[in-house]
Formats: structure tokens, sequence, C-alpha cells
């Protein structure tokens, strides 16, 4: 955040984004659920330029043994992102980054999942992020609830997520890489449709009240349209010719 591409155009005076795009309009999203076979339940997605798979494992029994609970069931998840997903290679250590983002979605995860029903097991949730251009967290989230629905854990909701944000005193729909970079705000929201409930909001930029609203309004409109595709794409595998 914070122009640091002071040249760059992110909104003309059509109204066109760097990329194209609307200020109301996402970037193409492709969802397919499954895929892995060794999972339990996976799915792929691509996300503008993200492209980002996922496994889920479980329930299963929680090593080492002291992790699980006796009342309810645990969830973990790894987001992690090839060394190659990115144009300056990142190093394969777990960054900082990397940890917070899995404890973000964890908790954006964890309403959305019923615990309770499996109780002293954990579902273990892997992400790969294989390619990056801003917006992993969310299209992670995502996949990620498509995952957990094809291994049939029992959830409340899946949780659609996407980010808003702010170029050019503009409020936008979906951040990609450039937007992110030189841009005024970023807001990732994680939403569950039929529930009302966000489950995942950040901001990194700063926002008058107004704008605050009209990004979580905006965010919020967006993750429905994704939610559609989430839907569209366990229809495809288990009622359509998708899948595996
Ligand atoms: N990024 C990068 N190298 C890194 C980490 C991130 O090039 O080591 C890029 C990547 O394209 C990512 C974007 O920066 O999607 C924005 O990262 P951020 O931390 O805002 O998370 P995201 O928007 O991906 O959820």
């Amino acid at each position: 955040m914070g122009g640091r591409d002071a040249t760059m155009v992110l909104l003309d005076e059509n109204g066109v984004r760097c990329d194209g795009r609307k200020i109301d309009e996402t970037r193409r999203i492709m969802i397919r659920a499954g895929g892995l076979k060794n999972a339990d339940g996976s799915a792929y997605i691509e996300f503008g330029d993200n492209k980002i798979l996922v496994g889920v494992f479980g329930p299963r029994d929680v090593h080492p043994k002291h992790m699980s609970n006796t009342d309810t069931g645990i969830l973990r998840v790894r987001y992690h992102m090839e060394p190659f997903s990115v144009g300056e290679r990142k190093n394969p250590a777990p960054s900082r980054r990397e940890i917070e983002i899995s404890k973000v979605i964890k908790e954006a995860l964890e309403p959305a999942v019923m615990l309770e029903k499996f109780p002293r097991t954990a579902v273990d949730v892997f992400i790969e992020v294989l390619q990056a251009d801003g917006g992993t967290r969310c299209a992670a989230l995502t996949a990620a609830s498509v995952a957990l629905a094809d291994a049939g854990i029992p959830m409340r909701d899946m949780v659609a997520a996407v980010a808003s944000g702010k170029v050019a005193d503009t409020i936008i729909l979906d951040v990609n890489n450039e937007e992110d970079q030189a841009g005024q705000a970023d807001m990732p929201i994680g939403y569950m449709p039929s529930l009302n409930k966000i489950t995942l909001l950040q901001l990194d930029g700063v926002l008058t009240p107004d704008e605050y609203k009209k990004c979580v309004d905006v965010g919020v409109k967006g993750c429905k349209i994704v939610y559609e595709l989430q839907k569209k794409a366990l229809k495809d595998k288990y009622f359509g010719n998708g899948g595996d």
C-alpha cells in the first residue's frame, strides 16, 4: 500500500482499471471441486492470475495427542506459497506472512465448520499457492470451503471471500496485485451468505467511515458472486459432468 508506483494509472477517466475491469467487476474466477485422489476433499481455484490447490484430510486422529480436544474437533490450516509462485523467488521456509495467513484462514473457517460433531479429531487443510497475483488469502479461503464440503465435513455454510479496496479515491471490487501495491486500501472479506455472517475482515490502508461502509457492502456483494461459483463447482462434480 502507499503509492509505490506513482506513475501507474489505476483508474482512467472512463472508470476503467489497470487490467481493463470496471470498478465493480471481479477477475475471471474458475473453481473446481475434487481432483486430488489421496485427499478426503479437494478444490482448485483460479482467481484472475492466482492459482491455488487445496487438500483436506480428516476428520482423523490428532498427533501429537495432547493437541486434541475431548469436547470438539480441531481445524488446522497451512497456507503455503511455492517459491515459484511469485516474480521474485520466495524463500521456501515458512514466512511470518504465511503463518499469519494460515491463522486468519483457520479463524475464518471455524464458524463454518461443525467441529462439535467430531470431538478428539482434527481436520487438516493444506493450501498450496502455485501462482500469486494479489488476493491469495481470499481465493484460498474460497477454495478451502469447497474442499471441506467436498470432503463431506458437516458445515453451517461455505465461506466465500474477495477483497474490496480503494484506488484513485474510488471503492473497487477484487483488488489485484498492482492495485494492492499502488492503491490506497485493501479490505479482504470472508462471508457466509446463507447466515449473513462475516468471518474475515482485514484492512490495510486508511478509509473514512463512509468509505469503510461502502467497502464492506461492495465486498459482501462480491462474496455473493463467489458463493454462486462455489456451489456450481460442487454441483458440477456431484450432479454434472465435472469432477474426478
Ligand atoms: N507477494 C509476493 N511475494 C511474497 C508475498 C506476496 O510477490 O513473498 C505478492 C503476491 O502476489 C500476493 C501479493 O503480494 O498475492 C499480496 O500479498 P498480501 O500479503 O497482501 O496477501 P494476499 O493479497 O495475497 O492475500
